[in-house]
C-alpha cells in the first residue's frame, strides 16, 4: 500500500471539521435559547407580579381589563382536583357563546372573553366554545378512552395497537394531556370554533383564525401551542383552537413550575410514563412565548 493511500485525503479532514464546527454551533444555540426563554419567563413573571404590587400596567398594552392580582393558586387546583360547579370563581358559560350547556371558566377569563367575542362579532367574527374547564376526572376519561383503546388516537390508529408503553403515551401526548397536566384544569383554556387545524386553513376558519392573530392578545389571550419551530421545540402538535387567558394563566404556569412534581402526577392508567417522558418541562412548559 502506498503512503497516499494510507492517508486519509485532504477533504475527510474538512468534512471532519465542519461537522465539529456544526455541532459546536448547534450547542451554543440551543443554551442561548434556553437561556432567553428562562429570561423571559422570569421577567414577564416578575412583571405581573410588580403590576400586581404597584397597581399600575407596566407596558402600554397591558388593557385595563387585565386582572394580574390574581392569588396564587393551591396545587390541587394546578393538577385539576377542582369543582367549577360548586366553586365561587367560576362562571357558567351561556349557552349562546358554546357549542353545549354545562361547561365553566374563571369568571375574570370568562369576562375577557365576552369582550373578545363582542369584538369578534362586530367584525362578522362568530367565536364558539367548544371546550373549557376540565376537572381532572373529565381528563382522565379522555386519557384512559384513548390508553384503553376505546377512542382512536387518529384513523383507525388505536393505542393499544403501541406495545411499548411510553411510545404509546407519548402518541397519545401528540394531541391530548395526561391528567394533571392540562391547561383546562386551570379555568383559564378555551377551545374554540373547531378542533381540526384544517379548518382554519381556509374560508371562514382562516378568518376567524386570522382575527385572532391580530386581535387576541388585546383581550388577554395566547395561543400556547403553535407550530413547532424557533419558538417551541416540541411539545403538543400546533392547535389553532386551543386559546389561553394569559394574565391568570401565565401565573399558574409558574406555580407549577414551583410546585408540581412528578409525585403529584398519578391516579390514572400510564401514570408512570409521566416521569420516563419528562411531561412537565417536555409538554406542560413547552409553550408559546407569548403564554409565559
Ligand atoms: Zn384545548
Amino acid at each position: 500500500m502506498s503512503k497516499k493511500n494510507r492517508k486519509p485525503p485532504w477533504h475527510q479532514y474538512f468534512l471532519i471539521a465542519m461537522a465539529i464546527l456544526l455541532s459546536l454551533l448547534m450547542v451554543v444555540s440551543r443554551a442561548y435559547r434556553a437561556s432567553r426563554r428562562a429570561g423571559i419567563a422570569h421577567s414577564e413573571t416578575t412583571a405581573v407580579f410588580e403590576q400586581a404590587v404597584s397597581g399600575v400596567p407596566d407596558t402600554e398594552e397591558r388593557s385595563e381589563i387585565y386582572e394580574p392580582m390574581y392569588p396564587l393558586p393551591e396545587k390541587l387546583a394546578l393538577l385539576g382536583h377542582i369543582d367549577p360547579v360548586s366553586d365561587d370563581g367560576f362562571t357558567l358559560i351561556d349557552r349562546r357563546y358554546a357549542n353545549r350547556q354545562g361547561m365553566y371558566m374563571r369568571s375574570e377569563a370568562y369576562d375577557a372573553f365576552l369582550q373578545m367575542h363582542k369584538a369578534a362579532q362586530s367584525d362578522g367574527i362568530n367565536l364558539i366554545i367548544l371546550s373549557a374547564t376540565r376537572p381532572f376526572d373529565h381528563q382522565k376519561r379522555i386519557w384512559e378512552d384513548k390508553w384503553f383503546g376505546r377512542r382512536v388516537l387518529y384513523g383507525n390508529i388505536l393505542a393499544t395497537d403501541i406495545d411499548d408503553l411510553a411510545e404509546r403515551a407519548r402518541e397519545i401526548l401528540r394531541f391530548s394531556a395526561m391528567p394533571g397536566t392540562s391547561r383546562h384544569h386551570w379555568g383559564t383554556d378555551i377551545d374554540l370554533n373547531s378542533l381540526d387545524n384544517s379548518y382554519f386553513a381556509s374560508g371562514e376558519g382562516k378568518a376567524v383564525y386570522d382575527w385572532l392573530i391580530k386581535n387576541a392578545a388585546g383581550f388577554g389571550f395566547c395561543q400556547p401551542y403553535t407550530a413547532h419551530g424557533d419558538n417551541r421545540e416540541g411539545g403538543y402538535e400546533e392547535e389553532k383552537w386551543h386559546w389561553s387567558y394569559q394574565p391568570i394563566s401565565s401565573v399558574f404556569l409558574k406555580a407549577y413550575e414551583d410546585m408540581v412534581d412528578y409525585g403529584d402526577i398519578t391516579g390514572f392508567a400510564g401514570w408512570e410514563m409521566a416521569s420516563e417522558l419528562d411531561v412537565i418541562s417536555r409538554y406542560v412548559l413547552d409553550i408559546s412565548q407569548s403564554c409565559y
